[in-house]
């Protein structure tokens, strides 16, 4: 197992581990002979490791690798799969510190958070590896006398798993688990941002005994290894997480190789609070889904709908609690915010203040942190803009930062439709005391999940997550439906009459 770096924040090591692929089993360097570097997005100086810069070359291999397991992998029996799997899950747990730890140092989120995505990835892993005895098909009766009827899941072959750098973790379990336990293999190509990660995870894979070439990682830059993957036509699903417009181009290119794509995009999420809302609650938990994982969540609350008659107290509660959440680097336990992935970030949210200062009122924040410990680091403060209109730029388009928008309107059903009006589908919430409202809303609301009197975050792993419209292209990640995206459904009919049976005509 590599060492896990251990240099504090602010220091600069003098020796910067160096991280391998891995290809059938073994840590190899990639071909292109070159490596990136992996840096803590609280503190730029302190660098995690060197990572391969993967080429197309290292992808065919890594294809090469996984077709050569792929026959063997498939004829190991789901619950001895299963059994691999939970061997992985019980490492996970036995290191969910050191994991977390890794977390924040590569990706800033606060370590409590950084806590949680690992355990998210426990919890998948438990359930689809739990999914090895279950997998069920149909059995059905036939129409026709002495036949029988079934279906069965079978694997599609080499899986593409594409992940973003928010869940560096948990978005890679949450593909992996489903795609091995089914008897795919798997290439799995990390986001740059985050390939320590992914290492850590890929050497737990190896210690609980995923065989070689089942699982292969390569790392280095999307329009290079990611699209080499896209473009294999060996590959026959990818499953991606990420930006649209990356998700638009991969689309087109996996459409013309008619390959299984399943696609979790952006979102822009809103919370709806109705005047009888308890705003308290209301606040806790709009700023735990705005502001968490410095609002660098596919689910995160970047849009508030609040009746006009409650606007003003809500917005004092928003504004005196977000002024007092604090600033630094996830691994002190008393930081609230983390840092943005990397200064494309925060000038990406910069660049969404001067849109809304133009549209809305800023009430707090708006400006880069700099001062003391943050200077080295990617540091936004929390940003709150009032009075913004639903179609306004900043209350339509996804900014991944910790910016909200607080829309005022009348009531419900203008509440509703402008909760609606935007691309994206992913998350939605609702802030009521009346029942008939809350059952309203979960049925008018359109996006993949609903949640009433909690904010837009904190899917569990056993239901299906994912969105509607521009958020994804109809697949689910998580809960049984997962199974879906990597596996062929096939229907099986026995007839044991002895004679010829012709169904739709003997039956008449
Ligand atoms: P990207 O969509 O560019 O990256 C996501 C993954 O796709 C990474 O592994 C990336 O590799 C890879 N990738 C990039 N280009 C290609 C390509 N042409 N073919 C195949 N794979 C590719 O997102 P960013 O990290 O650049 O983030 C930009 C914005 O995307 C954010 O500000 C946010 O709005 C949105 N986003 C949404 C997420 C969500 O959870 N819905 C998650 C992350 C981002 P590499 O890292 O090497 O570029």
């Amino acid at each position: 197992m590599t060492e896990t770096a251990t240099t504090p924040p602010g220091v600069t090591p003098t020796e910067v581990p160096t991280f391998r692929h891995f290809i059938a089993g073994e840590w190899t360097d990639s071909t292109s002979g070159t490596t990136f570097e992996s840096h803590n997005p609280a503190d730029e100086r302190d660098i995690i490791g060197r990572f391969q810069q993967g080429t197309a070359a290292d992808v065919a291999m890594a294809v090469s690798a996984a077709w050569a397991a792929r026959p063997m992998w498939q004829r190991t029996p789901a619950p001895k799969r299963g059994e691999i799997m939970f061997a992985f899950a019980y490492l996970m747990a036995e290191h969910k510190e050191r994991l977390a730890r890794a977390m924040t140092r590569e990706m800033g989120k606060v370590l409590s958070e950084a806590r949680g995505d690992v355990q998210e990835g426990i919890d998948i892993a438990y359930l689809m590896a739990g999914e090895g005895r279950r997998m069920s098909g149909e059995t059905v009766p036939s129409e026709l006398p002495d036949k029988w009827a079934m279906s069965i899941r079978q694997p599609i072959g080499i899986a593409g798993i594409i992940t973003p750098w928010n869940f560096p973790m948990a978005i890679p379990c949450w593909k992996i688990m489903p795609a091995l336990v089914t008897g795919n293999v798997v290439i799995f190509k990390p986001a740059s941002d985050t390939p320590h990660c992914a290492t850590l995870l890929v050497e737990l894979m190896a210690e609980a005994g995923f065989p070689p070439g089942v699982v292969n990682l390569i790392t280095g830059g999307g329009a290079e290894v990611g699209d080499a993957i896209v473009d294999n036509p060996d590959i026959g699903v990818i499953s991606f997480t990420g930006s649209s417009t990356t998700g638009r181009s991969i689309s087109v290119k996996a459409g013309q190789r008619l390959k299984r794509l399943s696609l979790e995009l952006g979102g822009k999420n809103g919370v709806v609070v109705l005047k009888d809302a308890d705003l308290d609650l209301a606040a806790d938990g709009i700023l735990w889904s705005a502001f968490g994982t410095t609002g660098q969540r596919c689910t995160a609350c970047s849009r508030v709908i609040v009746d006009r008659v409650v606007a003003e107290p809500l917005l004092e509660r928003l504004e005196t609690r977000a002024r007092k959440l604090r600033l630094g680097s996830g691994l002190d336990e008393t930081t609230d915010v983390g840092p943005l992935i990397n200064a494309d970030a925060v000038d990406k949210v910069a660049s969404y203040i001067d849109i809304g200062n133009g549209e809305g009122e800023l009430v707090t924040g708006g400006g880069r942190a700099t001062t003391g410990d943050l200077t080295h680091g990617h540091f936004f403060e929390p940003t709150i803009f009032a009075g913004v209109g639903p179609m306004d730029r900043i209350g339509q388009e996804e900014i991944f930062g910790p910016v909200l928008s607080v829309i005022p309107v009348d009531g419900y059903n203008e509440a509703m439709l402008a909760l609606n009006q935007t691309r994206y589908g992913l998350s939605s919430s609702i802030y009521t005391q009346d029942v008939n409202t809350a059952f309203r809303a979960m049925r008018d609301f359109e996006t993949g999940i609903v949640y009433v009197n909690a904010g837009t975050t904190g899917a569990e792993t056993h239901l299906p997550f994912g969105g509607w419209k521009e958020t994804g292209n109809g697949h689910r990640e998580a809960g049984h439906v997962a199974l879906d995206t990597y596996t062929e459904w096939k229907s099986i009919y026995v007839d044991f009459s002895g004679r010829l049976q012709r169904a739709q005509i003997d039956n008449q």
